[in-house]
This record gives C-alpha cells, sequence and structure tokens, in this order.
C-alpha cells in the first residue's frame, strides 16, 4: 500500500515461530477485522527463524497483499526479540503485538483501539480466562506476576501477556531502550503514560503446539526478575547478616557450654553440616552474582539485538524517498 509513516494508523505485530498451519487463518482474521476499521493498516509478521515453511507462507502472503511485511531473522533470537524487530519495522500511529496462534483474538483490536482513541498510550489486554492451558502453566504464571511485582518497583498489571495496542510515543520509547534481556510486560509498564486494560478471553491455541517449554519460561522469569531487580543480589547481604548474627549469640553460648562441661556442638557432624549449609548459601550467591555478570558481558559485548535475513526495506525506501 503506498501510504508513508505518517499516514499508516495501525501496524499489528505478530512474531511466528513455526505456525505454517495457521497463517492463512491468521492474516484472514485480522485483515477482516483491521479493513472494518476503516483505516490505513499493516501487518508486520516477524519470522523468528522458523523452519517449516513459515518463511514461505509468510512470503506468500506479502505477495498477495502489500500490506503484510515480512522480516525474516537469520535464525531463532526468542519470541521476546522477535516483537522488539517488529516494532522497530512498526510504522502505524498505534500497534498491537499479537501472539500468531490467535490466542490473543484479533477481534479484541477494535476494543483496544477505542480505549486508544479515549487517549490511553498503553493498553493491555487482561486475560480473564484461559482456555486450553495446563493447571500448571496457569498456576506458575500466577505465582509468578505477583512475585515479580512483591520483588520490583514497578507495577505490572496482573495475568498481562504481550497483547497490547502501543501509541507511537509508547513504542518510541520502548524501541530506545535497547536492553537485551528482555521482559517486554516490564518494560510497558516501566514507561509509564496513561495505561488501562481491557479484558479478554485468552483462547486456546488454534492449532501446532505451544513454542514456549518450560526451559524458556523460566528464561523470561529470570530477565524479569534480572532486568527489574536486585532483589536477589541483596538476598545474599540479608542472608550473611542472619548468620553473623547468629554467630555472635552462638559464640559466647558454646564458650559458656564448655566452661560448664555440656558436651553440645562437639563432633564432625555439627562442623560438616555447618560447612555445607554455609557453602551451599555461598555458592548460590555466587551463581546468583554470575547471572548478573554475564547479563552485563552480554549487554557490554554490544551486539546486535537481532540479525535480519530479509527486511521489508526495499518498501521503506521507496516509502521515503
Ligand atoms: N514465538 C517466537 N519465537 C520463539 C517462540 C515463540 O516468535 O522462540 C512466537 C510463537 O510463534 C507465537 C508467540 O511467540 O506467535 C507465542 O508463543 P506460544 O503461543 O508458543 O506461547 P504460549 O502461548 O504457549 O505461551
Ligand atoms: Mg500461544
Amino acid at each position: 500500500m503506498s501510504a508513508d509513516k505518517k499516514t499508516i494508523t495501525f501496524s499489528i505485530v505478530v512474531p511466528v515461530y513455526n505456525e505454517v498451519e495457521i497463517l492463512p487463518e491468521l492474516y484472514h482474521r485480522v485483515s477482516g477485522v483491521m479493513d472494518d476499521l476503516g483505516e490505513p493498516w499493516e501487518l508486520v509478521i516477524v519470522d523468528d527463524g522458523s523452519s517449516d515453511g513459515s518463511t514461505e507462507g509468510i512470503r506468500a502472503l506479502a505477495e498477495k497483499d502489500k500490506r503484510v511485511r515480512p522480516v525474516i531473522f537469520a535464525r531463532n533470537f526468542g519470541h521476546q526479540i522477535a516483537i522488539t524487530a517488529g516494532l522497530d519495522y512498526a510504522r502505524g500511529q498505534a500497534t498491537v503485538i499479537m501472539d500468531a496462534d490467535l490466542q490473543d483474538p484479533p477481534e479484541v483490536i477494535p476494543e483496544l483501539v477505542d480505549r486508544w482513541r479515549e487517549g490511553y498510550e498503553v493498553v493491555h489486554g487482561v486475560r480473564t480466562y484461559r482456555e486450553g492451558e495446563t493447571p500448571f502453566k496457569k498456576f506458575t504464571a500466577a505465582l509468578f506476576y505477583r512475585l515479580i511485582n512483591c520483588i520490583t518497583d514497578i507495577d505490572i498489571p496482573l495475568d498481562v501477556g504481550d497483547f497490547r495496542l502501543l501509541d507511537r510515543k509508547a513504542i518510541d520509547t520502548i524501541n530506545s531502550m535497547r536492553e537485551r534481556h528482555r521482559f517486554l510486560r516490564g518494560m510497558a509498564a516501566w514507561i509509564g503514560f496513561r495505561q488501562v486494560g481491557v479484558s479478554y478471553q485468552r483462547a486456546a491455541r488454534t492449532v501446532g503446539k505451544t513454542k514456549y517449554p518450560f526451559s524458556k519460561m523460566l528464561r523470561l522469569a529470570l530477565n524479569a526478575v534480572t532486568g527489574f531487580s536486585y532483589f536477589p543480589l541483596q538476598i545474599a547481604t540479608y542472608f550473611g547478616f542472619v548468620c553473623a548474627g547468629l554467630s555472635v549469640l552462638a559464640i559466647p553460648l558454646v564458650i559458656l557450654l564448655r566452661l560448664i562441661g555440656n558436651q553440645a556442638f562437639f563432633g564432625q557432624a555439627t562442623t560438616l553440616i555447618a560447612v555445607l549449609f554455609l557453602g551451599g548459601v555461598q555458592l548460590i550467591s555466587l551463581g546468583i552474582l554470575g547471572e548478573y555478570v554475564g547479563r552485563i558481558y552480554d549487554e557490554v559485548k554490544g551486539r546486535p539485538l537481532y540479525i535480519v535475513r530479509e527486511a521489508p526495506d526495499a518498501d521503506k525506501i521507496e516509502l521515503e524517498k
């Protein structure tokens, strides 16, 4: 579509990792909803190193409809980075981030848009009901959001995923934050602006299975904690004070017991337990420190966040002329 940055009202950003079966329905449902809104829109599909033919599927969609703009990664960089790339390429005045598997129903977009028109810069989808997800996933997710709010100084709204609408101002702000280990829902909360939630029912995955195994969920959780809090680093300090306090109390106690001939605290077992316990605590603290140092190392290297094999550049250059 020959529209430039100023005239595209809506961008839809969709990260795709091996979702070939769903692409036609994704396009069909998104285009149906967006056409009804009656303003220029584009669909930025980020192919996050798919190997199941999604890449060709995305290219085919882009052939058919110029409003589909493919960003094709050189390899898999992960969901959060794929969304980041989508936001970098999005040109709309408002951008909606949604999953490819249609768990975030495109039919909710008009509601998000209504709130945006009321002046909210960040409109997030709040999942009231999650269909077709395991009790384990629901439980860990619920626990996770509450934990994050306890230990960080930002208020991430409960039960909010990455399905949200961002105003251009919010996108530009997020795009200027180039941290590597990204937790976008935290970043979207951190930037402030006027924020509001819209409730929706999270559908079950239409086809295929989740691309978020437990290991990836854990990594995301770690990014969230380390990205927004020093709390894990401080645990060692608190613990150190407790141990030091205990030993200050214990030393005179043990001396006293010995003087009166009591046999308590003799023997190797006591020593061994104390050494193992403190050794364990120290190693865990070192590991936590390592987690932060590793992240600093990653930032310092300054590598690009993602590598693009094919970008919708031709389109962009043509528009900017
Ligand atoms: N995804 C991605 N890169 C990855 C893993 C997932 O781009 O490495 C995409 C995936 O294609 C989907 C979205 O991220 O559009 C959410 O993934 P999924 O539905 O598997 O997560 P879940 O809903 O199970 O948490
Ligand atoms: Mg999903």
